[in-house]
């Protein structure tokens, strides 16, 4: 059933792109309607409930993915090595922390961006710039660069072909505990990484022949739950895939599992604020440093004013030199409200600079570092640091420096690939896991 009578009228939707063609955009709705769900409204409400025990310190969440998704990178190696990073950093995460860790990939459907400038100029040619596949080219020629909405079509069936392949691999024995540890095992290795996480694999390892030799070999070794996740931005094909569920007779946005409403669209009057009120999802909503804890409050107001717990995210991106300063206000504030809320952090979005070549950098010190002070923050407030957001890739790209490769401005040229942010590769991610894993080791102490 359509949805699309429950969103208020005439608000401003920040962020979007002009498509040149209105009857284009109509048909490419109509037919995006049509489509069957790409999830259940009911595994929808599981996450709900489990992010609800994260939010009061029982799980911890780990998302991850591309900064933007690219219908050309959807190919089977590229998945595989995504879910194999997101799972390998799981397991070290769950070991250490002791709590369930909720695996959720920036995955099937994170494929628009928004941008801060409009347009984008090279050598004196100016063109629209590039809002990720689902709307236009990153090619550079005026052709590429026109929106173009039959986009929306390929974002349903590459999300479709996507979150496919990712259940098969979830659910059909990738995904068996005793693999990925020997994935783990085969990092740490690595003599160019710490000795101290070869000895944390160690005791991994250690703990799963204890279980094997006592005969415990229970289901969920084999299985994981996986959830697809995704920035709430192009509300065409958001309102287009939201549906009344006949269960509950309630809307929700069967696009993926988790939707998030971005830093530059979070407006408390403007349509995506008002598509997240709307929606029956969980939902994050990202919070970088200039965030009031008034505003805060009332975004918590706006979007839970049930106090439902898992039912709302704050994904904070302060970087690494505010996040000390600027976090325990808000945590502050949201405490006192006494509102149920899961805290994220995501280390990427508030740590990018641009390196000497040009190229968009972070530093992987950098997003350790701001991992770290949301840490100390929690500790001293006596709250729960809930989960981790990372760009990330299980490729060996080149794109962020440092880390124990050593990776080097000069380096980035030689595998540079991401069509927006720059990503974590496959070690640095597994490194980022083995830290944080030792901070939520930690966290009591
Ligand atoms: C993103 O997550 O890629 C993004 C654009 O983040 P933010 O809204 O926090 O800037
Ligand atoms: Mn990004």
């Amino acid at each position: 059933m359509n949805a699309n009578s429950i969103f208020t009228p005439g608000l401003v939707a920040a962020q979007q792109p002009t498509w040149p063609n209105a009857d284009e955009l109509k048909a490419a709705v109509r037919e995006l309607e049509s489509f069957p769900p790409l999830v259940f409204a009911g595994e929808c409400d599981n996450l709900k409930k489990r992010i609800g025990q994260a939010a009061l310190g029982n799980a911890f969440w780990l998302q991850g993915g591309d900064c933007a998704e690219t219908f050309a990178a959807a190919t089977a190696d590229s998945i595989r090595n995504r879910i194999k990073t997101i799972l390998q950093m799981a397991a070290v995460l769950q070991y250490f922390s002791s709590l369930p860790v909720l695996k959720v990939g920036r995955m099937a459907g994170q494929f628009a961006k928004p941008r801060s400038n409009e347009t984008e100029t090279r050598e004196g040619v100016t063109l629209p710039a590039y809002r990720g596949d689902a709307v236009n080219d990153l090619e550079f020629t005026k052709q590429a660069r026109t929106p173009d909405p039959k986009r929306l079509v390929r974002v349903y069936n590459t999300s479709s072909a996507t979150l496919n392949l990712v259940r098969a691999f979830t659910q059909g024995g990738f995904a068996d505990l005793r693999q990925v540890h020997s994935w783990n095992k085969g990092f740490t290795a690595d003599a160019r990484f710490s000795a101290r996480y070869e000895e944390m694999a160690n005791e991994i390892g250690r703990a799963i022949q204890f279980m094997q030799s006592a005969g415990v070999d229970p289901e969920s070794f084999k299985s994981v739950d996986f959830y697809s996740s995704h920035e709430a931005l192009i509300l065409e094909y958001e309102k287009a895939l939201t549906r009344i569920d006949s269960r509950t007779n309630n809307p929700y946005d069967v696009s993926a599992h988790f939707v998030w409403i971005g830093e530059r669209t979070r407006q408390l009057d403007g349509a995506h604020m008002d598509f997240a009120e709307k929606i029956h999802n969980p939902i994050g909503v990202k919070l970088g440093p200039k965030s009031k804890p008034e505003e805060v409050l009332a975004i918590v107001k706006k979007l839970n004013p049930t106090n439902e717990p898992g039912r709302l995210t704050f994904i904070t991106r302060m970087g690494a030199g505010l996040v000390r300063e600027k976090l325990p206000p808000l945590i502050e504030a949201v405490t006192k409200s006494e509102a149920v809320i899961l805290w994220v952090c995501d280390p990427m979005h508030g740590n990018t600079h641009e390196a000497p070549s040009g190229y968009k950098t972070r530093r992987f010190e950098d997003v350790i570092d701001e991992v770290k002070g949301f840490f100390e923050v929690h500790k001293k407030m006596g709250t729960h640091p809930g989960g981790i957001h990372i760009e990330l890739t299980g490729d060996d790209v080149t794109e962020c420096v440092g880390g124990g490769e050593a990776i080097g401005y000069e380096d980035l040229s030689s595998r540079y690939e991401t069509a927006c942010d720059p990503r974590l590769n496959h070690t640095q991610s597994l490194e980022l896991a083995f830290l944080v894993a030792e901070m939520l080791r930690d966290r009591k102490k």
